[in-house]
């Protein structure tokens, strides 16, 4: 059985219901409920002095108050998979490409971001580590046993990158210093390198050019919501959460600054109430500032405060996918393409006969990212099944195949003339 099935899988995206995009009305989240005063900052788990043993996988249900950063990170289940620690195949692929790593404390994440399974409401059901990050199961595992398997043999190791996710805690940057310290001091980051996954919140500038000190490769700031409005609603004061479009927007101008051109860049959501030209006119800021975007479709993860809400439709999330890779990769303006007037792509600027060899090439579809070895826009950062379950895929982890062209063609209401 793949580790990767999710346990509930909601209903086909725009299908439950009709719409071909997600609107900003609709895409409402629920309000967070006050959390008992018992299971208040990690409380619950901090109430047991059990020391943590090895591998933690989530619901293991062993209370492990002192499993913290930096001396343990989670790790993706398809990086946990990919170095042997647990069992299981992923649909598609044999591996991922990324070692995605993740900041972990008692208490969790102080922020209360809508979308997220790792928000803070959360604590009123369930301890941090057995909650889900991105669709799949996050187990804890000791960062030295990790480095102990990747430097064995780094230079031919699956993994093409590493990447540090910060949460928002008050130990957050020391404790992602640590961590990337512990690994530059013994893996090449020439082998593999590093990326960090910012949380500006409670960063500086300083902070950012010590990681690039400590040998990190490039600096991204997850904004997730593509306008300051939405920022606001999911991320911000709409759910009692402390982030702020400005600050984040700062610390990515500051990354730019230190890491220079192609080695920055912002996460962003699809379908979370923006429009597709809203979505785009950010991508090509990005672009003209010199960084990358990193595309997610809209999952409502179960628990968060958006879970009541559909998934991103998949022709809103194609015709973004398509466009973003345009204006990424092959210098498509946003200004040349045409929306209709709810937003939707209708026209992507480009000749025909063009679009149509990168709609067949593929890569567009691909999950977007931090570059691995292979080509500047195969991300290494491949999330296997992170947005989308394995029978209806947003973003591919792996090439898609003839038949997998053949549906994105119908989503984008292009017709299918694959061989
Ligand atoms: S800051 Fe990151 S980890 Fe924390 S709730 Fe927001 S999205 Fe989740």
């Amino acid at each position: 059985m793949s580790c990767i099935e999710h346990k509930t899988t909601p209903s086909a995206p725009g299908k439950a219901t009709g719409r071909d995009h997600n609107p900003f009305d609709v895409m409402e989240p629920r309000t967070p409920l006050k959390t008992p005063v018992d299971r208040k900052n990690g409380k619950h788990v901090k109430a047991n002095d059990i020391p943590p043993q090895g591998v933690y996988l989530p619901n293991d249900n062993i209370l492990a108050p002192h499993m913290k950063s930096p001396e343990y990170v989670q790790l993706s289940t398809a990086a946990a998979i990919t170095l042997g620690i647990m069992g299981g195949r992923m649909y598609g692929c044999e591996c991922t490409r990324c070692l995605n790593l993740l900041l972990t404390y008692p208490e969790g994440c102080r922020a209360n971001c809508a979308y997220c399974g790792l928000a803070r409401h959360r604590e009123a059901e369930r301890d941090y580590a057995d909650r889900n990050f991105i669709r799949v199961d996050w187990p804890a595992v000791p960062m030295t046993d990790i480095i102990d398997i990747v430097a064995r043999d780094a230079e031919n190791s699956p993994f093409h990158r590493m990447c540090i996710s910060m949460i928002t805690h008050s130990r957050s940057e020391e404790d992602t210093f640590a961590v990337l310290k512990q690994w530059t001091d013994r893996i090449d980051p020439d082998a593999i390198p590093v990326s960090i996954l910012s949380n500006p919140t409670t960063m500086t500038r300083d902070d950012v050019q010590r990681t690039k000190d400590l040998g990190a490769d490039i600096f991204t700031v997850a904004l997730d919501a593509a306008t300051p409005e939405l920022f606001d609603r999911t991320r911000g004061k709409g759910v009692q959460s402390p982030h702020k479009w400005s600050k984040y927007w700062d610390i990515m101008l500051e990354a730019r600054d230190i890491f220079g051109p192609q080695k920055f860049g912002a996460h962003i959501i699809v379908g979370m109430g923006e429009t597709e030209y809203e979505v785009l006119n950010l991508v090509q800021e990005l672009v003209d500032l010199g960084g990358h975007s990193h595309m997610f479709c809209f999952f409502p993860e179960q628990g968060s405060l958006m879970d009541h809400l559909p998934a991103t439709p998949r022709d809103q999330w194609r015709r973004v996918q398509l466009a973003r890779y345009l204006i990424d990769y092959r210098d498509a303006r946003v200004e040349q393409m045409r929306f209709d007037d709810l937003g939707r792509v209708t026209d992507y600027g480009i000749a025909d006969a063009e679009l149509a060899d990168i709609v067949d090439e593929g890569i567009a579809f691909r999950t977007s990212g931090c570059p691995g070895k292979f080509q500047d826009d195969i991300s290494a950062c491949d999330r296997p099944y992170g947005d989308s379950p394995p029978s209806d895929i947003a973003s591919y982890p792996f090439h898609p195949k003839k038949k997998d062209i053949k549906r994105i063609r119908k989503q984008l209401d292009i017709p299918v003339t694959v061989e």
